[in-house]
């Protein structure tokens, strides 16, 4: 169980996050929604220790993450794959994904194991290996940032708007991708513009304005919601 007890954060004197409190349940998927601006990077960046919280507590499995250095939140299995890919794109796409297994280098075999994998998920990336990434298109460069997330071994996958401008067509794969790693039992917290396909793969949602919680409910609810439909879905 992931769980954010009213969490704040804060970027010079503007309160970026408001006294948070989500959480995703062991296998859960969960969506984050909210318009840009709204606090959902924010609230990723905080959990997985690139930024330091400024009020609150961040659990997974009853040990508290608030604190922690990046690399220890990785090794605890709570892993994200950022918004914009942030790749490294004169490397190959081998090496990038070798990236994500850093905090377990000394487990050669075990990445090898994880690495087989990742290119199972994504043979194309197995094709490529060898290609840097910046010669991937955009939907490949997603794999790759997400194949690298996985290297990490998430237990918990912090997932920032993946479908972000990918073609309809690579969106759905993506999505795809989403709901196979979540059945294999790995938790998923997922924020998204694509609010309709991100609710249909999800079990339960938050909506996200201005640093709060707004609303929060089960797909179905959600996806019934005037509210939502208008704001969020443009039907
Ligand atoms: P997007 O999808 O556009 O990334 P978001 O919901 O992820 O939106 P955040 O990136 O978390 O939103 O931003 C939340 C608020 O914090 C916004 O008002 C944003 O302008 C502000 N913000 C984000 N990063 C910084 C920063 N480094 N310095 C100052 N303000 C920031």
């Amino acid at each position: 169980m992931l769980t954010f007890e009213n969490v704040s954060q804060h970027y010079g004197s503007f309160r970026a996050l408001n006294g948070i409190s989500l959480h995703a349940k062991e296998g859960e998927l969960v969506v984050l929604l909210g318009a840009n601006g709204a606090g959902k990077s924010t609230i990723f960046l905080t959990a997985s220790g690139l930024l330091r919280a400024t009020g609150g507590s961040i659990r997974f499995r009853n040990q508290e993450l608030a604190g922690l250095k990046a690399s220890q939140v990785v090794e605890r299995g709570v892993v994200l794959c950022p918004e914009g890919r942030k790749l490294f794109p004169q490397m190959s796409v081998l090496k990038n994904l070798m990236l994500g297994a850093y905090v377990h280098r000394g487990d050669k075999a075990g990445n090898q194991r994880k690495l087989q994998e990742v290119f199972e998920l994504f043979p194309i990336l197995a094709e490529r290996r060898e290609q840097t990434a910046g010669s991937l298109s955009g939907g490949q460069q997603q794999m790759v940032a997400i194949g690298r997330a996985l290297m990490g071994r998430p237990q918990a996958l912090l997932l920032d708007e993946p479908s972000l401008g990918l073609a309809p067509l690579v969106v759905k794969q993506v999505f795809e991708v989403i709901q196979r790693i979540n059945r294999a039992g790995t938790t998923v917290l997922l924020a998204e513009q694509n609010a309709y396909a991100a609710l249909k793969i999800a079990s339960r949602a938050y909506v996200i304005e201005s640093g709060r919680i707004v609303m929060e409910g089960d797909r179905d609810t959600l996806l019934g919601n005037d509210t939502i439909r208008k704001a969020y879905i443009g039907a």
